[in-house]
């Protein structure tokens, strides 16, 4: 684990959090400047930088406890929804280098918005892009 990874010390208890739950894989505990009370983060025990790092069985055995944990932060806030929101590279919005799932309780109207400009593609780019991906996953 990385000296300074703040999640790292967490999972070790070096800092306190507010704990929801912790399983083999994983903790989720309140984020400490919510986008909205009860703002929630799923991160795994182990110390991984991008959700890409991860072996899809870690991500996968991490992820089982997502629908439980957004049931609860749901049902313990009141929301109408949630989002559930996760950040790769500083491009993406990544402060903490170490895997985390943000999962925030919304109500109908709360002003706390979520809208990215949408684009379009250009002439043949959209067929280009789609066997680019495709290649990828050979
Ligand atoms: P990112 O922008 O990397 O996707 O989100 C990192 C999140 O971690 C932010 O929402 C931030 O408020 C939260 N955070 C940063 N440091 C701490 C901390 O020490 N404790 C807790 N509970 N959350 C933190
Ligand atoms: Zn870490």
């Amino acid at each position: 684990m990385p000296s300074d990874c703040i999640f790292c010390k967490i999972v070790a208890g070096e800092i306190p959090c507010s704990l929801i739950m912790e399983d083999e894989a994983g903790m989720a505990f309140l984020d400490i400047n919510p986008v909205r009370p009860g703002h929630a983060l799923l991160v795994p025990k182990k110390h991984y930088e991008r959700l890409t790092d991860m072996p899809g069985e870690e991500a996968g055995a991490l992820l089982a406890a997502l629908p439980r944990l957004a049931t609860a932060v749901v049902k313990g806030t009141g929301a109408d929804g949630f989002n559930v929101f996760q950040t790769n590279g500083a491009c993406a919005g990544q402060v903490v280098p170490h895997v985390h799932f943000h999962v925030i309780p919304r109500k109908n109207n709360d002003g706390a918005g979520f809208r990215w400009k949408a684009g379009a593609y250009g002439g043949g780019e959209m067929d280009d892009v789609l066997a680019r991906i495709k290649a990828g996953m050979e």
